[in-house]
């Protein structure tokens, strides 16, 4: 048996101690964290990764490829798409910083950078009076899942991934998004966290923004009741008008879903951050 799994609440604690470490130093970005394994809060076996260990990279899957259809004993079929499992491995890839296909990290810390460049300019020219309000979504946003769906081999087990967005663990911050919440929350902006997350996960997404370093927002907007059935545009764009209408302009919306930006009201600036990972409609 696996150390961390003989007193899995202390290992929760050292988990988020050393996450809470990480958002201290607060620096750039550009490889992913250490993760550790998760273990059921039902009682279940210890869920380990799944993953194959050795992976082939893109050129050999091409050239595997093409060395099979060179062969005239060979009827080729009709292949319009990707293949999924090699897919797969190229997502592994960009997630692990491996296999020369990028590093989603590097980029993700990238991007974090330009949108807060863009939220200093826009500071810059606030009105006298102005309250102004950022909105972050949180998945893959401001926390990351990238050991969950590691585990997962980035194909989503819905009990799985429920067990473990409670759990300590799921407060990996992401660094870049807490740079930028720490800019805004030094100029005085008010931080809002919208997330599709339901109601009865708030203690422990709470928490776990806590321990990712994310203190001194000034809310966290979960769904609950008919809110759970709307799209997540409808719901998100919604929940920012209640923002407006309470008196603060959007200086900033940072999310890695189109679903996260799209609707009315607008903020005055959006940011997009990449998430090769999940499409959320
Ligand atoms: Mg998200």
């Amino acid at each position: 048996m696996n150390a961390h799994f003989v007193k899995p609440l202390a290992a929760g604690v050292r988990f988020a101690a050393l996450t809470s470490l990480l958002a201290s130093i607060c620096v750039a970005q550009s490889t992913p964290p250490a993760c550790l394994a998760h273990k059921p809060a039902d009682g279940g076996g210890a869920v380990t990764a799944n993953r194959p260990p050795a992976r082939p990279t893109a050129q050999e899957i091409k050239a595997t490829a093409e060395a099979g259809a060179a062969d005239p004993s060979v009827l080729l079929a009709a292949e319009p798409l990707e293949n999924f499992g090699a897919e797969r491995y190229r997502i592994a890839d960009y997630a692990d910083c491996t296999g020369g296909g990028g590093c989603y990290w590097a980029d993700f810390d990238a991007q974090a950078t330009r949108a807060e460049a863009a939220l200093k300019v826009a500071l810059g020219q606030q009105k006298p009076g102005d309250r102004l309000a950022l909105v972050l979504d949180i998945d893959e946003t401001s926390l990351s899942s990238y050991c969950e769906m590691a585990r997962e081999d980035y194909g989503y087990v819905k009990p799985m991934f429920e067990s473990w967005i409670v759990s300590p663990e799921a407060s990996i911050p992401l660094l870049g998004t807490l740079r930028l919440f720490r800019t805004a929350r030094a100029a005085g902006v008010a931080v809002f966290f919208i997330t599709g997350r339901p109601e009865e996960q708030r203690a422990a997404t709470a928490a776990n923004l806590k321990s990712a370093g994310y203190e001194g927002w000034t809310d966290l907007r979960l769904r609950e009741g008919a809110e759970k059935a709307m799209s997540a545009t409808a719901y998100k764009s919604g929940e920012r008008q209640k923002i407006v209408d309470a008196g603060y302009r959007l200086i900033m919306n940072v999310g890695d879903q189109w679903s996260d930006l799209n609707g009315s009201p607008k903020a005055m600036i959006n940011v997009k951050l990449p998430n090769p990972f999940y499409y959320l409609p």
